[in-house]
């Protein structure tokens, strides 16, 4: 029987055209349980089977409660209309890169849906941590997202949802024939939680208009949800967002909305 290690280094190896080393450029392939490029520098598999392709750690930033609160909440179907809405625009075989992953979730369930080889990265160590452990069947990668470990034109669809962007990164990767699909709030997004801390609603306009720039043939799917909190989740919804952040100690996590808004616009590169 195959080992943990030899599993994900057959998947690695599978991705292994598409892949260039981050730091040099070069070519890179895997190993039993690395990712070798041609130069020599070399990425280790860690503990929960990812890699660490920072030059150095990435300080602040969300931390393992954030993560976990969400995790718990995407599991449970918050974003299913999302998913639903991205099914479709992915391939059956073929590469989706999930830029700014977070703890992986999304790319999961996307995964759960279809068969593509998916590559999920983020600069957040506790966040691939997570998606590791959750996951084998993808590459998870501690690493920058304007500067990814990804050959020219490699990937089929570029996720980047609810996260910073680096488009001429994202073009480089996807090239003339892929797809750029950016997910940023709709104005009504999580506006139950917004109510009891205070916050005005949520404009993405800059946002857009930057991502437009980059892709002025670019084109908008909005969809909105209601979701139904389970009384389970209620802790995790008030603590899987920064809204609450500040005002942690001053809100009861166990009074939070029994009802969630997700309202989404899915920024798409090009017309389909
Ligand atoms: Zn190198």
């Amino acid at each position: 029987m195959q080992s943990k290690i030899q599993l994900r280094t057959a998947m690695w190896n599978n991705l292994a055209g598409s892949i260039r080393c981050p730091f040099c450029e070069e070519a890179a392939e895997a190993e039993e349980g690395a990712i070798v490029c041609r130069r020599g520098h070399r990425f280790d598999m860690a503990k929960k089977g990812q890699l660490f392709m920072l030059r150095r750690p990435a300080s602040g930033g969300y931390d393992d409660e954030l993560f976990a609160a969400r995790q718990r909440v995407i599991r449970a179907g918050f974003y299913g209309p999302m998913h639903e809405a991205l099914e479709p625009l992915l391939p059956e075989h073929g590469l989706v890169v999930d830029a700014g992953c977070g703890e992986g979730s999304h790319l999961i369930m996307l995964r759960d849906r279809k068969t593509f080889s998916g590559i999920g990265i983020d600069n957040a160590k506790p966040g691939i941590e997570q998606a590791a452990a959750a996951d084998s069947r993808l590459m998870w990668v501690t690493g920058d997202i304007t500067s990814m470990p990804l050959n020219d034109q490699a990937v089929d669809v570029l996720l980047n949802v609810f996260s910073p962007a680096s488009y001429q990164e994202f073009k480089r990767v996807t090239g003339e024939d892929g797809l750029v699909v950016k997910a940023v709030p709709g104005p009504r997004y999580l506006q139950e939680i917004r109510q009891l801390t205070g916050e005005k609603s949520h404009s993405s306009q800059e946002v857009e208009e930057g991502f437009f720039t980059a892709f002025p043939n670019g084109t908008v799917q909005h969809l909105q949800a209601d979701w139904r909190v389970p009384p389970e989740r209620t802790a995790d919804v008030m603590r899987m967002t920064p809204l609450t952040w500040k005002h942690r100690g001053m809100l009861n996590e166990t009074e939070g909305p029994d009802k969630l808004t997700l309202d989404v616009r899915l920024l798409l590169s090009k017309p389909l």
